[in-house]
């Protein structure tokens, strides 16, 4: 039969795209591949790292993808025989596929940042992966003596999320700010322009005064090495030894799409934004922020609309038709205070080997009233429950 579809990762892509394709067509045998029993959500998990929100709040199941007819494993995916069409998981066991879909998220270019290994993320937080990394650096915020400096090091693009670590240092603020007002926030960032610079520049000027003071690229700001034991980052421009060092390391696609042989030297995977299927490996479809996409920037409202439109791609192909140029809407908020929020609308669609962002988009105005930030704040929350029963039901 042509009807066996195996997903890798139950993500925002993965977990998405597997239940598409069972309500596109019931008959069709959908595995999905993920060895977390929890997912645990990075959206909105800045919040945790604040202390504005429960780490509850962020966890969701996989009973009900289950209970609609897709047999979900609780294993890691570790090889993939794409001769033979089979992925193999941590316990041994195969599951043949007639297409196979990648949406594994990312991993670490450990190589690209000396020093910065498991071991060092034990004591320099990521947290750029939610679970027990997100508790570490709530609990290390916690620990922190006013008068104490928080340092944020970021990466280049592309990466997951790219206006996830200022949000974050404007969350970190907003703690310090009502509990050890003494403190700092220093970014030490890899670029120079970012994401929504103007609003985020407004915000933190409005509500933390100086209390946020970020080192860019041209003043030396980039990463270069990190040394666990004695806390110490390096720049291009100096050492720094702050109190709480939030270290997130440069990306790559999840080492899986890797194995697949469906990544390239970018570290990600190349794929056709038609079909999402791999410019490298046949019968591999890859989603999320795993794959190229050019002008779509990496985050859970994008792998989730790449993950129906990639449903649909499948259904087409398995029925003999030409896909559709998919049309992808991805809004990324940013919530810089409780009851302070902006967003980033913006529209997609395959331009060569990638998307381009088409017109229709739209960043909050830099002049607003307060209540456009306040809404905004609430509009977060919406989209949050809105994706995750998406996602999860
Ligand atoms: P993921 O959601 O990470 O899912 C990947 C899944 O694959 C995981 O469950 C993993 O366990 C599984 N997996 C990996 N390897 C294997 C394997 N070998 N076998 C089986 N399973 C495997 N996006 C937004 O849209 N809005 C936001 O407000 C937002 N805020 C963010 C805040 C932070 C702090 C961060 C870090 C990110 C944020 N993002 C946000 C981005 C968003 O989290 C990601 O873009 C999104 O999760 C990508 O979905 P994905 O399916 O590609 O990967």
């Amino acid at each position: 039969s042509a009807g066996r579809i195996v997903v890798v990762g139950g993500g925002f892509g993965g977990a998405t795209c597997a239940r598409a394709l069972k309500r596109a067509d019931a008959k069709l045998q959908i595995t999905l591949i993920e060895p977390n029993r929890t997912f645990i959500s990075c959206p909105f998990s800045n919040e945790v790292i604040a202390g504005l929100r429960d780490m509850e709040a962020q966890q969701f199941g996989y009973d009900k993808l289950a209970a609609e007819g897709i047999s979900v494993v609780a294993q890691a995916a570790t090889t993939i025989d794409t001769q033979k069409r089979s992925v193999t998981a941590a316990d041994g066991e195969a599951f043949g596929y007639d297409r196979l879909v990648l949406s594994p998220g990312i991993d670490f270019h450990v190589e690209a940042l000396p020093g910065y290994d498991d071991a060092a993320s034990e004591k320099m937080p990521h947290a750029w992966k939610a679970g027990p990394q997100t508790l570490l650096l709530r609990r290390q915020l916690e620990a922190m003596a006013d008068g104490g400096t928080v340092a944020i090091a970021i990466p280049a693009n592309p990466s997951r999320c790219p206006p996830a670590p200022y949000e974050r240092a404007s969350l970190i603020a907003h703690y310090l700010k009502t509990t050890k007002p003494r403190s700092k926030v220093l970014i030490l960032d890899a670029k120079d322009a970012f994401s929504q610079q103007r609003l985020f520049e407004r915000a933190w000027k409005e509500l933390y005064g100086d209390m946020i003071e970020r080192v860019a690229l041209s003043q030396g700001g980039r990463v270069t090495s990190v040394d666990a034991a004695s806390k110490t980052i390096v720049t291009e421009f100096g050492n720094y030894t702050p109190d709480v060092a939030n270290v997130i390391p440069p990306q790559r696609a999840g080492r899986i799409a890797e194995i697949a042989g469906a990544a390239d030297a970018t570290g990600w995977c190349p794929i056709d934004p038609v079909t999402f299927e791999s410019k490298l490996v046949k019968d591999i479809h890859v989603i999320g922020d795993a794959c190229l996409g050019g002008g779509i920037p990496k985050s859970a409202s994008a792998a989730s609309a790449q993950g129906k439109a990639c449903a649909a791609a499948i259904i087409a192909l398995l029925a003999g038709r030409t896909p559709e140029a998919p049309r992808l809407t991805g809004v990324c908020y940013t919530t810089v205070a409780p009851g302070y929020g902006f967003s980033l609308a913006g529209n997609y669609q395959p331009k060569g080997d990638i998307f381009a962002e088409v017109e229709g988009g739209a960043t909050s105005p830099v002049d607003a009233p307060r209540e456009l930030r306040t809404r905004e704040a609430a509009e977060a929350e919406h989209w949050f429950q809105t994706i995750t029963a998406d996602c999860f039901g």
